[in-house]
This record gives structure tokens, C-alpha cells and sequence, in this order.
């Protein structure tokens, strides 16, 4: 930390803290953006004293509601909706929706204010939110998940639009659940628009976006490690999770020749020597469909070795990627990466990380890559699907992909560019940090105190 600052860091987090008391998740998002955009405002004329980050930490609009539902038995039940509209100075809100039992308002906040940044560092016009519910898919019929999803949409449709709010998946709201969304939305708006993306292919959806987080994490880890004179290529990598964004990581370490050998649920991780390949990664989307939200039956069927309430952080890997969820790898799990010779840890996650384990990886001077560079990919491509939304046409998978490879290049670029310590280190964290703030900062003064 720039201890040149510590003063004014300690001041706004006092002052944040006291605005949010209790929302810890959201906390920690601030402080580890406060901890490198401070020392950087006080060190730009043009941002000192305009209350910049006082306006960036406080969400435009939240919205809370009661998303009332039957399930298969007749009972009623009664969860909570939320949509977090954070800031939308360079394009409209744009974010996904969350369904998982974790979710609360604190954990919504921290995600929209990281996908502020995420979506500035893309370099296309997306404004930051998010949204959710602590409804979880797990264990719930698919009539019962149609009917949550519709009813969630009840509500939400009069607060979005393609050019006013555009939300997206994240955990527990993938294809099926976007389908349910957008067929509310369509019906009780009675019109057809790109106001959803990671939609159907049939229906307005863009090729590779289901993969589009998964390889973006991989292109900018390959990114990285070439500028320390490393490859993927013969990798052994240890992730965690099992879905989406996991499949992602999985098919594009193997198109480089790098091999995943284990995978987690909230029951343990699994450990597969020869790499998740072949007809086994097509297995992890059925698992992950099934509902059940556990990875011990693939220990089951392919023979190989499960871990019951272990994370995977503790095999002797050569590079980690949490893929799961928040605060899953803490400051143990990093000494136990460290000690075992990691090259680094690539987050595809939000926030896996907890601010005592980067601070270990990078006091080590290890790789470090936060989710909000590394896992842009996915709200990129959904940028994309909105392009071809607005046109009115469905571009190739190759062309897609070409685009994204563009997308994460560049945003390695540019945190390579203001990340970048006197000893030759580089501080992901402060170059996606201050990376993502500029666009954002720039046309909030432009567009005057709103
Ligand atoms: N939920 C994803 C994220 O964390 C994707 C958001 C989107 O596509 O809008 O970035």
C-alpha cells in the first residue's frame, strides 16, 4: 500500500463505512479500489476535489422488492429481488442477475460497484449494476424455477430496458433461467428488444457467450504469463467450481495445452489426474443442470479421488483460478499456494480472493489477476450481443471470438500500462484499479454533478 496516503484512505473508509455499516462484502470492494485510487487522485489535478470516489461508491438507484411464488406443493413462498443500478456516466446499467441463497444487499453492491470498473475496462459504452435474489435454484423443480424467474421478472421489467438497464447471468441464473426472464419481459411489454443478454441463440443470443467468461480468463492468463516468459502449454491448474464460467476455463485450457485437474462444489473438490477432457466436460454442464449443486458424483463416475470439504488450493499446482464465488480462497489457502510453488492466482470469480490472501500473493511478488480484468470476457461478449441486437444480425462464432481476444488483449495492455512497479513487478490490481477508473471518473466531470 501507498503509505503516503494512509491517512486520506483511513479518512473515506470511515466515512463509507459509516454510510454502509455492516455491508462487509461491499466494504472490501471499496477499500481495495480506495487503497490505489486515492494515492492516484491526489496525484491528478483534474480529480482532486471533486468528490470523485464519494460519488462513484454511492449506487444512482437501488431497487428492493418481494418477489411472492408457488411452489409444486401449493405453499407460498415469499423472496426478495433486487436491482442495484450503480452507474451508468458511459453507458447504460449493465450486469447480471444472481440467484443464490448468499445474496443480500451488501453482496449486490459490491458486485455492481466491481462491475462498474469491469465493464469500463471492456472500452465499450457499459454502465455498471447488478441484481439478484436470495432464491436458490438448488434443489427446485424447473416449474418451480419458470415460476420464481417470471415472478422476479414481474417487477424488475418496469425498471429495465436495452437502453436503460440490460441484465445478464451470473450464478444461478444461466440460459434456462434467461429464457424464462425474457419471455416475462417479452410478454408484458409486448415487444421484442436485446433487454436481456446470454439469451438463446434462436432468440436474439450471441455465439460464444455462454464461453465468453471462461476463455477471457484463460486469453488474459496466457497474456500474463508470456510477459513473465510462461505458457499455459503444460500447465497443471487447479480451479474451483463447476459451472459456467468453470466450463469456460476448462475447454480453453485445454485448446492451449494446459491440463484442469480439479473441480469443487460447496461438498469438496475433485482430483483427476489426467485433466477434465473429453466427453467429461460436456459432463459438467449435466451436473450443473441437474440442480443439486454437489461435484462428488463425478469423483463417482469417472474413478478418481474426491475431497470431501476440502478446497482445491491445496494440490501442488503451477497456477490457481477460483471460479466459484466470493471470499472461497483466504489468506491459508494462499500461504498453502505459495509454499507449494504456485506461479500465481488468476481470479474468474468476483472478488474470490480475500484482501489478506492478495496481499500474500503479491508480498510474494506472484501473479495476481483480479476479477474485474481477468473475467471481463463475459460482460465483453454481452456488449457484443447487444451490437448485434441493435443491428439486427448474429455475427459468426469466429468473429466473436476474434473480437474478445481483441477485448481481453487490450485490457492486459492497459493494466500492464498503469500497473506497473519500479522494480518491473506487475500490480494487476492497480492497473485494472486505475485502468477502469479513468473512462468512468473522465465522464462523470464531463458530464457535470448529476
Ligand atoms: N455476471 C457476469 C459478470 O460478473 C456477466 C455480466 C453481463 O454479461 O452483463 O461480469
Amino acid at each position: 500500500m501507498n503509505n503516503k496516503y494512509q491517512s486520506e484512505i483511513a479518512d473515506f473508509m470511515a466515512y463509507v463505512s459509516a454510510r454502509n455499516p455492516h455491508e462487509t462484502e461491499f466494504l472490501s470492494a471499496v477499500e481495495e479500489v480506495a487503497e490505489t485510487i486515492i494515492p492516484f487522485i491526489e496525484e491528478t489535478p483534474k480529480y482532486k476535489g471533486k468528490k470523485i470516489l464519494e460519488r462513484m461508491v454511492e449506487p444512482e438507484r437501488v431497487i428492493m422488492f418481494r418477489v411472492p411464488w408457488v411452489d409444486d406443493q401449493g405453499r407460498i413462498q415469499v423472496n426478495r429481488g433486487y436491482r442495484v443500478e450503480f452507474n451508468s456516466a458511459i453507458g447504460p446499467y449493465k450486469g447480471g442477475l444472481r440467484f443464490h441463497s448468499t445474496v443480500n444487499l451488501s453482496v449486490l453492491k459490491f458486485l455492481g460497484f466491481e462491475q462498474t470498473f469491469k465493464n469500463s475496462l471492456t472500452s465499450l459504452p457499459m454502465g455498471g449494476g447488478k441484481g439478484g435474489s436470495d432464491f436458490s435454484v438448488r434443489g427446485k423443480s424447473e416449474a418451480e424455477i419458470m415460476r420464481f424467474s417470471q415472478a422476479f421478472m414481474q417487477e424488475l421489467f418496469r425498471h429495465i430496458g436495452p437502453n436503460t438497464d440490460v441484465p445478464a447471468g451470473d450464478i444461478g441464473v444461466g440460459g434456462r433461467e434467461l429464457g424464462y426472464l425474457f419471455g416475462m419481459y417479452k410478454k408484458l411489454k409486448n415487444e421484442f428488444t436485446g433487454v436481456l443478454t446470454g439469451k438463446g441463440l434462436a432468440w436474439g443470443g450471441s455465439l460464444i457467450r455462454p464461453e465468453a467468461t471462461g476463455y477471457g480468463v484463460v486469453y488474459f492468463a496466457q497474456a500474463a504469463l508470456n510477459n513473465i516468459g510462461k505458457t499455459i502449454k503444460g500447465m497443471e491448474i487447479a480451479i474451483s467450481g463447476f459451472g459456467n464460467v468453470s466450463w469456460g476455463v476448462v475447454k480453453k485450457v485445454n485448446d492451449l495445452g494446459g491440463k484442469v485437474v480439479t473441480l469443487s462444489g460447496p461438498d469438496g473438490y475433485i482430483y483427476d489426474p489426467d485433466g477434465v477432457k473429453g466427453e467429461k466436460v460436456d459432463y459438467m454442464l449435466r451436473l450443473r443442470a441437474s440442480n443439486q449443486d454437489i461435484i462428488e458424483p463425478y469423483a463417482e463416475r469417472y474413478g478418481v479421488e474426491f475431497f470431501p470439504g476440502k478446497k482445491p488450493w491445496e494440490r501442488k499446482v503451477d497456477l490457481a483460478i477460483p471460479c466459484a464465488i466470493q471470499n472461497e480462497f483466504d489468506e491459508e489457502d494462499a500461504k498453502q499456494v505459495v509454499a507449494n510453488g504456485v506461479t500465481g492466482v488468476v481470479e474468474a470469480a468476483n472478488m474470490p480472493l480475500t484482501a489478506k490472501a492478495i496481499e500474500v500473493i503479491q508480498s510474494n511478488k506472484l501473479l495476481y489477476v483480479p476479477g474485474k480484468a481477468a473475467n471481463a470476457g463475459g460482460v465483453a461478449v454481452s456488449g457484443l450481443e447487444m451490437t448485434q441486437n441493435a443491428m439486427h444480425l448474429q455475427w459468426t462464432a469466429e468473429e466473436v471470438d476474434n473480437y474478445l481476444k481483441r477485448i481481453m488483449h487490450n485490457i492486459h495492455e492497459n493494466t500492464l500500462k498503469y500497473g506497473r512497479l519500479d522494480d518491473g513487478y506487475i500490480d494487476y490490481k492497480k492497473g485494472a484499479n486505475i485502468a477502469g477508473f479513468i473512462k468512468v471518473a473522465d465522464a462523470m466531470l464531463e458530464q457535470g454533478v448529476v
